[in-house]
């Protein structure tokens, strides 16, 4: 990559697959998966449920249909699930909620899309209260992506689920990003399986695969979970193709994830000392959120991205979100840090 293609980091879902990704793909073996005879997939889904200590994992087309199938499993029509106002699953799932469970969401607030133990039990209704819809279920995000990319402590999380077995209800992580959290905390993913019904890991943000997220979680919810998928429209024929591509992104590119930390910490601390950036979130994995000083033009700053052929995310007023990925090179890296020096806010 030259000097002078687009620096795009509006997500870490624009990845292309490396060469080693790509031979992985064009090497495996598949078979109908439909009947459960895809080996690659089969593989994959046996090696996401072994790392996070869990029973049995699923492959799904995308993680808005994995969230949506947990949702269905552990919810009936009616009931209520407890999640962060700036949610995935409540913000950018298309209302999949209501649509496919018929169940609404008890929003809360907390630091950077984060939930505390502390706030769950007011969340609940009372169990019989029947004027009030029946809560069943959590969900959590790690890391946040509305947050700011922003990782749970463990303990905060076991603390969390205490309160959902005291009350009854079922517990998911949305971990689409989990793996920018294992790395960054570096932590042990086998804490995990244990700790939540289910978890969804995508392959296709910092892993760098075009598609594909599992889910995992005990097998006697998992064989539930294959009827949900058929029905979303995810039961898929030679699929393998993208499994191994998922496959190869878990053991070759999960590693690698750091690099994009330590870039992101840098677009982080020169942004902090910008005349004309207001704030910067505290950044722990890829993802930057920063805000402008208000006397800034939004659209001069679009435009001088522009012209710099720069792509970052505008998030509304004066927010503004880069992620850092695979595909984001050094030299690239080098070029837009100088670049954010050279704006001036006149
Ligand atoms: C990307 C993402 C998902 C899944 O999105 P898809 O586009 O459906 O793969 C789910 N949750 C979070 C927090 C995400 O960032």
């Amino acid at each position: 990559m030259d000097d002078l293609d687009t620096i795009d980091l509006r997500s870490d879902t624009v990845t292309k697959p490396t060469a080693g990704m790509m031979e992985a793909m064009l090497s495996a073996d598949v078979g109908d998966d439909v009947y459960h005879e895809d080996p690659t997939v089969n593989a994959l889904q046996d090696f996401v449920a072994d790392f996070f200590g869990a029973e049995q994992g699923l492959y799904f087309p995308t993680g808005s249909m994995a969230n949506q199938a947990a949702i269905k499993l552990h919810t009936q029509p009616g009931e209520q699930l407890i999640a962060h106002e700036w949610s995935h699953v409540y913000n950018y799932e298309g209302g999949g909620v209501s649509f496919n469970s018929g169940v609404s969401c008890k929003l809360l607030s907390g630091d950077r899309g984060m939930l505390k133990a502390d706030q769950i039990a007011a969340a609940v209704n009372p169990p019989d209260f029947y004027h009030s819809p029946l809560t069943t279920l959590v969900c959590v995000e790690n890391t946040t992506n509305k947050g700011g990319g922003a990782c749970y402590a463990l303990e905060d999380l076991r603390a969390i689920g205490a309160e959902c077995h005291n009350y009854g209800l079922k517990y998911h992580l949305d971990g689409a990003r989990l793996w920018n959290a294992l790395v960054s905390q570096n932590q042990n993913p086998k804490e995990y399986g244990g700790l939540f019904d289910t978890i969804s890991v995508c392959l296709s943000k910092g892993l760098g695969a075009p598609m594909g997220t599992v889910l995992v979680g005990k097998s006697q919810v998992i064989q539930r979970a294959m009827r949900v998928r058929k029905v979303l429209g995810g039961g898929m024929r030679q699929v393998g193709y993208m499994a191994a591509a998922g496959l190869y992104g878990i053991q070759h590119q999960l590693e690698r994830l750091s690099k994009d930390h330590i870039k992101a910490q840098d677009l982080a601390k020169t942004l902090a000392t910008l005349d004309y950036v207001q704030k910067v979130e505290p950044t722990q994995t890829n993802i930057v959120i920063f805000y402008l000083k208000p006397e800034v033009a939004q659209e001069r700053f679009l435009e001088f991205l522009d012209q710099n052929k720069v792509r970052i995310s505008a998030m509304g007023q004066g927010k503004w979100r880069m992620v850092t990925h695979l595909d984001y090179t050094g030299q690239q890296h080098q070029r837009m840090l100088s670049l954010l020096k050279n704006f001036s806010i006149a």
